[in-house]
């Protein structure tokens, strides 16, 4: 069970409220998508669940438990990100073991979870591989079994496909959606794209400067927009 709750979270940057007075309940094994415009505030959730920010107000709770001041390697929070975050110089399964080797776990074990996690996403056959040689598709494939190969309670993606082409984000779109109903994974997706939202999530919840919108699911959402923004934003204005 993994239940995550933010309650009345605030954030500031620079005397700028970026995230204003933000509540929400994620269930457990749900997969929520948080959307909206640039800027919107969407990153900065998604860095305060995972530790990389800190809230000024309010709290992060996960299975009831308070981690608004742990450390993100403490978490029990796994992350991927949009590009740039695996360490171009080691290969795949290097990659993955990084952090099960701070963990200390013993070689052999290693080497089984890692075999698994490659196995999770399509890539069994990849472990030696450099990762520069890997196309960006498979590079997100890795960042996903890395986050995943630490048995984290929640996952968080923001915009984890944003820079493919549209054939291959929507094919990992099902693919991801597949590997979270297996493993039945708390999972947080940011995105800005409406169409992501929709073919993804359980509920989306619409953000506008920091501020919550709506929370509904996508076919609500898409049927019954409570504001003039999540209609524009979602495509429908009835
Ligand atoms: P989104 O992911 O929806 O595009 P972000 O959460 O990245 O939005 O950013 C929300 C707002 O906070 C933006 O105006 C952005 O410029 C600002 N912001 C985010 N991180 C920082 C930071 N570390 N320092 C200053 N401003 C920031
Ligand atoms: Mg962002």
């Amino acid at each position: 069970m993994a239940q995550l709750t933010l309650k009345n979270i605030g954030k500031s940057f620079d005397g700028t409220d970026v995230i204003r007075d933000t509540s929400l309940d994620v269930k457990d094994g749900e997969l929520v998508c948080l959307l909206g415009p640039s800027g919107s505030g969407k990153s900065t959730i998604l860095r305060m669940v995972g530790g990389f920010e800190t809230p000024d107000r309010g709290s992060i709770l996960i299975d009831g438990q308070d981690v608004t001041r742990i450390p993100p390697e403490k978490r029990p929070t796994g992350m991927v990100f949009q590009s740039h975050a695996l360490w171009s110089h080691m290969s795949v399964a290097e990659n993955i073991a990084f952090g099960l080797k701070l963990r200390r776990m013993p070689r052999r074990d290693i080497q089984a979870k890692v075999a698994e996690a490659l196995e999770l996403v399509g890539l069994a056959d990849y472990g030696k591989r450099r990762v520069w040689q890997l196309s960006g598709g498979q590079q997100q494939r890795v960042a996903i079994a890395r986050a995943l190969v630490l048995e984290p309670k929640i996952l968080l993606l923001d915009e984890p496909f944003a820079s493919l082409d549209q054939h291959l984000r929507e094919h990992l779109r099902e693919e991801l959606r597949d590997i979270q109903r297996r493993l039945g994974i708390t999972t947080l997706f940011v995105t800005h794209g409406q169409d992501e939202a929709l073919a993804l999530a359980d509920r989306i919840v619409v953000l506008q400067g920091g501020e919550i919108e709506q929370v509904a699911s996508p076919d609500h959402m898409y049927r019954a927009p409570e504001t003039r923004f999540v209609a524009g934003f979602i495509g429908s204005m009835n």
